[in-house]
Protein backbone atom coordinates (compact mmCIF):
# COMPACT_ATOMS: atom_id res chain seq x y z
CA UNK A 1 0.00 0.00 0.00
CA UNK A 2 1.52 3.56 -1.05
CA UNK A 3 1.63 5.60 2.24
CA UNK A 4 -0.44 8.29 2.69
CA UNK A 5 0.34 12.06 2.22
CA UNK A 6 -1.06 14.74 3.67
CA UNK A 7 -0.71 18.27 2.63
CA UNK A 8 -1.80 21.45 4.64
CA UNK A 9 -1.40 24.80 2.45
CA UNK A 10 -3.06 27.58 0.96
CA UNK A 11 -1.25 28.28 -1.67
CA UNK A 12 -2.86 26.53 -4.56
CA UNK A 13 0.27 26.40 -6.70
CA UNK A 14 2.62 25.23 -3.81
CA UNK A 15 0.29 22.34 -3.04
CA UNK A 16 0.28 21.47 -6.68
CA UNK A 17 3.53 21.01 -7.06
CA UNK A 18 4.27 19.12 -3.98
CA UNK A 19 1.51 16.92 -4.80
CA UNK A 20 2.95 16.07 -8.24
CA UNK A 21 6.40 15.89 -6.22
CA UNK A 22 4.76 12.72 -4.01
CA UNK A 23 2.57 11.72 -6.03
CA UNK A 24 5.15 11.14 -8.84
CA UNK A 25 7.74 9.66 -6.12
CA UNK A 26 4.56 6.94 -5.81
CA UNK A 27 2.92 8.80 -2.61
CA UNK A 28 -1.04 8.81 -1.81
CA UNK A 29 -1.99 12.60 -1.06
CA UNK A 30 -4.57 14.50 0.31
CA UNK A 31 -4.87 18.12 0.46
CA UNK A 32 -6.46 20.44 3.10
CA UNK A 33 -6.38 24.54 2.49
CA UNK A 34 -6.98 25.17 6.02
CA UNK A 35 -5.93 23.84 9.78
CA UNK A 36 -8.99 23.46 11.45
CA UNK A 37 -10.44 20.34 9.53
CA UNK A 38 -6.88 18.69 10.00
CA UNK A 39 -8.04 16.94 13.48
CA UNK A 40 -11.47 15.32 12.08
CA UNK A 41 -9.87 14.17 8.74
CA UNK A 42 -6.97 12.52 10.60
CA UNK A 43 -9.23 10.88 12.89
CA UNK A 44 -11.16 9.21 10.36
CA UNK A 45 -8.75 8.51 7.58
CA UNK A 46 -5.65 7.70 8.94
CA UNK A 47 -2.45 9.14 7.00
CA UNK A 48 0.93 8.64 7.40
CA UNK A 49 2.70 11.94 7.32
CA UNK A 50 1.70 15.35 7.35
CA UNK A 51 3.16 18.23 5.33
CA UNK A 52 1.83 21.55 7.26
CA UNK A 53 2.44 24.85 6.09
CA UNK A 54 2.79 27.14 9.47
CA UNK A 55 0.97 30.47 7.73
CA UNK A 56 -2.44 28.89 7.28
CA UNK A 57 -5.24 31.49 7.07
CA UNK A 58 -7.66 29.91 10.08
CA UNK A 59 -5.04 28.93 12.87
CA UNK A 60 -0.83 28.67 13.11
CA UNK A 61 0.57 25.38 12.11
CA UNK A 62 2.46 25.81 15.73
CA UNK A 63 -0.84 25.99 17.44
CA UNK A 64 -2.37 23.05 15.53
CA UNK A 65 0.75 20.74 15.53
CA UNK A 66 0.00 20.81 19.34
CA UNK A 67 -3.34 20.00 19.09
CA UNK A 68 -2.27 17.40 16.82
CA UNK A 69 0.05 15.71 19.19
CA UNK A 70 -2.77 15.28 22.15
CA UNK A 71 -3.73 12.42 20.40
CA UNK A 72 -1.69 11.88 17.26
CA UNK A 73 2.10 10.39 16.57
CA UNK A 74 1.89 11.44 12.72
CA UNK A 75 5.08 12.77 11.80
CA UNK A 76 4.59 16.04 10.71
CA UNK A 77 7.04 17.95 8.93
CA UNK A 78 6.47 22.01 8.72
CA UNK A 79 7.08 24.33 5.64
CA UNK A 80 7.73 28.08 6.49
CA UNK A 81 8.27 31.39 4.66
CA UNK A 82 9.46 33.12 7.91
CA UNK A 83 13.07 32.54 9.53
CA UNK A 84 11.57 33.43 13.24
CA UNK A 85 9.37 30.63 12.55
CA UNK A 86 11.89 28.53 12.31
CA UNK A 87 13.57 29.47 15.70
CA UNK A 88 10.34 28.32 16.89
CA UNK A 89 10.11 25.04 15.25
CA UNK A 90 13.43 24.34 16.57
CA UNK A 91 13.55 25.43 19.95
CA UNK A 92 10.02 24.77 21.48
CA UNK A 93 9.83 20.56 20.34
CA UNK A 94 6.80 20.83 19.80
CA UNK A 95 7.44 17.92 18.00
CA UNK A 96 8.10 18.20 14.10
CA UNK A 97 10.29 15.91 12.64
CA UNK A 98 11.92 18.45 9.92
CA UNK A 99 10.87 21.85 8.55
CA UNK A 100 11.86 23.08 5.37
CA UNK A 101 12.01 26.80 4.50
CA UNK A 102 10.10 27.96 1.57
CA UNK A 103 11.27 29.08 -1.24
CA UNK A 104 12.04 24.64 -1.29
CA UNK A 105 12.65 22.14 -4.37
CA UNK A 106 9.87 19.35 -4.70
CA UNK A 107 12.54 16.76 -5.07
CA UNK A 108 14.03 17.80 -1.68
CA UNK A 109 10.50 17.86 0.06
CA UNK A 110 9.87 14.22 -1.17
CA UNK A 111 12.90 13.05 0.03
CA UNK A 112 12.57 14.48 3.16
CA UNK A 113 9.33 12.94 3.49
CA UNK A 114 10.67 9.30 2.41
CA UNK A 115 13.17 10.25 5.13
CA UNK A 116 11.39 10.90 8.12
CA UNK A 117 9.01 7.86 6.98
CA UNK A 118 12.07 5.59 7.20
CA UNK A 119 13.22 7.30 10.36
CA UNK A 120 9.82 6.71 12.30
CA UNK A 121 8.37 3.60 10.90
CA UNK A 122 11.39 1.94 12.45
CA UNK A 123 9.82 2.86 16.16
CA UNK A 124 6.38 2.93 15.17
CA UNK A 125 4.83 0.81 12.62
CA UNK A 126 1.47 2.52 11.32
CA UNK A 127 -0.60 -0.70 11.88
CA UNK A 128 -0.35 -2.32 15.80
CA UNK A 129 -0.04 -6.06 15.18
CA UNK A 130 -0.77 -7.51 18.64
CA UNK A 131 -3.75 -9.69 18.07
CA UNK A 132 -4.48 -9.40 22.48
CA UNK A 133 -4.85 -5.62 21.66
CA UNK A 134 -6.51 -2.97 19.88
CA UNK A 135 -5.43 0.51 19.67
CA UNK A 136 -7.61 3.29 18.77
CA UNK A 137 -5.35 6.18 18.49
CA UNK A 138 -8.32 8.83 18.32
CA UNK A 139 -10.16 7.74 21.02
CA UNK A 140 -6.85 6.96 23.03
CA UNK A 141 -8.39 3.39 24.11
CA UNK A 142 -7.45 0.00 24.24
CA UNK A 143 -8.78 -2.90 24.40
CA UNK A 144 -7.50 -6.43 25.42
CA UNK A 145 -9.12 -9.27 24.52
CA UNK A 146 -11.76 -7.00 23.47
CA UNK A 147 -12.42 -5.43 26.76
CA UNK A 148 -11.69 -1.63 27.11
CA UNK A 149 -9.49 -1.00 29.72
CA UNK A 150 -9.79 1.76 32.23
CA UNK A 151 -5.97 3.36 31.40
CA UNK A 152 -4.58 6.78 33.14
CA UNK A 153 -3.12 9.08 30.53
CA UNK A 154 0.46 7.14 31.58
CA UNK A 155 -0.89 3.93 31.28
CA UNK A 156 -2.37 4.61 28.05
CA UNK A 157 0.82 5.90 26.84
CA UNK A 158 2.82 2.98 28.08
CA UNK A 159 1.25 0.28 27.17
CA UNK A 160 0.52 1.67 23.97
CA UNK A 161 4.62 1.80 23.35
CA UNK A 162 4.90 -1.45 24.33
CA UNK A 163 2.09 -2.73 21.53
CA UNK A 164 4.12 -0.77 19.07
CA UNK A 165 7.16 -2.77 19.21
CA UNK A 166 6.26 -6.18 20.88
CA UNK A 167 9.85 -8.50 22.65
CA UNK A 168 11.81 -4.88 22.81
CA UNK A 169 13.18 -4.51 26.06
CA UNK A 170 12.58 -0.87 27.28
CA UNK A 171 14.56 0.17 30.26
CA UNK A 172 12.73 3.18 32.59
CA UNK A 173 14.54 5.98 30.79
CA UNK A 174 13.29 4.91 27.43
CA UNK A 175 9.83 4.52 28.79
CA UNK A 176 10.74 8.00 30.93
CA UNK A 177 11.69 9.26 27.30
CA UNK A 178 9.19 8.39 25.23
CA UNK A 179 5.96 8.51 27.89
CA UNK A 180 6.38 11.40 30.17
CA UNK A 181 6.05 15.31 28.97
CA UNK A 182 8.06 16.16 31.78
CA UNK A 183 10.46 13.36 32.09
CA UNK A 184 13.00 15.60 34.70
CA UNK A 185 9.77 16.13 37.58
CA UNK A 186 9.24 12.17 38.01
CA UNK A 187 11.38 9.42 39.67
CA UNK A 188 12.02 5.74 38.16
CA UNK A 189 9.80 4.12 40.70
CA UNK A 190 7.42 5.91 38.88
CA UNK A 191 7.62 3.68 35.86
CA UNK A 192 7.08 1.01 38.55
CA UNK A 193 4.14 1.87 39.84
CA UNK A 194 2.43 2.55 36.24
CA UNK A 195 3.33 -1.30 35.20
CA UNK A 196 2.16 -2.19 38.25
CA UNK A 197 -1.31 -0.53 37.79
CA UNK A 198 -1.10 -1.61 33.70
CA UNK A 199 -0.56 -5.46 34.90
CA UNK A 200 -3.69 -4.99 37.95
CA UNK A 201 -6.24 -3.71 34.92
CA UNK A 202 -4.72 -6.53 32.94
CA UNK A 203 -5.27 -9.00 35.04
CA UNK A 204 -8.90 -8.17 35.70
CA UNK A 205 -9.67 -9.27 32.27
CA UNK A 206 -7.07 -12.38 31.98
CA UNK A 207 -6.42 -13.36 35.67
CA UNK A 208 -3.77 -16.25 34.48
CA UNK A 209 -1.46 -13.80 32.09
CA UNK A 210 0.98 -11.37 32.73
CA UNK A 211 2.10 -9.96 28.74
CA UNK A 212 4.17 -7.73 30.27
CA UNK A 213 7.96 -9.30 31.36
CA UNK A 214 10.47 -7.51 33.75
CA UNK A 215 13.78 -8.14 32.18
CA UNK A 216 15.73 -7.11 35.84
CA UNK A 217 18.37 -4.29 35.96
CA UNK A 218 16.95 -3.89 32.17
CA UNK A 219 13.50 -3.17 31.69
CA UNK A 220 10.54 -4.33 30.60
CA UNK A 221 8.89 -5.44 27.07
CA UNK A 222 5.84 -7.14 26.11
CA UNK A 223 5.43 -10.65 25.02
CA UNK A 224 5.45 -11.59 21.29
CA UNK A 225 3.25 -14.20 21.15
CA UNK A 226 -0.44 -12.62 22.29
CA1 LIG B 1 0.59 29.93 3.80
Amino acid sequence: MKPKILIVEDEPAITDTIQYALETDGFDTVTLSSGMSVIPLISENPVDLIVLDIGLPDINGLELCKEIRKAHTIPIIFLTARADEIDRVVGLEIGADDYLTKPFSPRELSARVKAVLRRTQQTTPSTLSVPAFTVNESKRRISYFDKILDLSHYEYKILKTFIRRPGHVYSRDQLMDLVWDEPETSMDRTVDAHIKNIRAKLKTVKPDMDPIVTHRGMGYSLKEDL
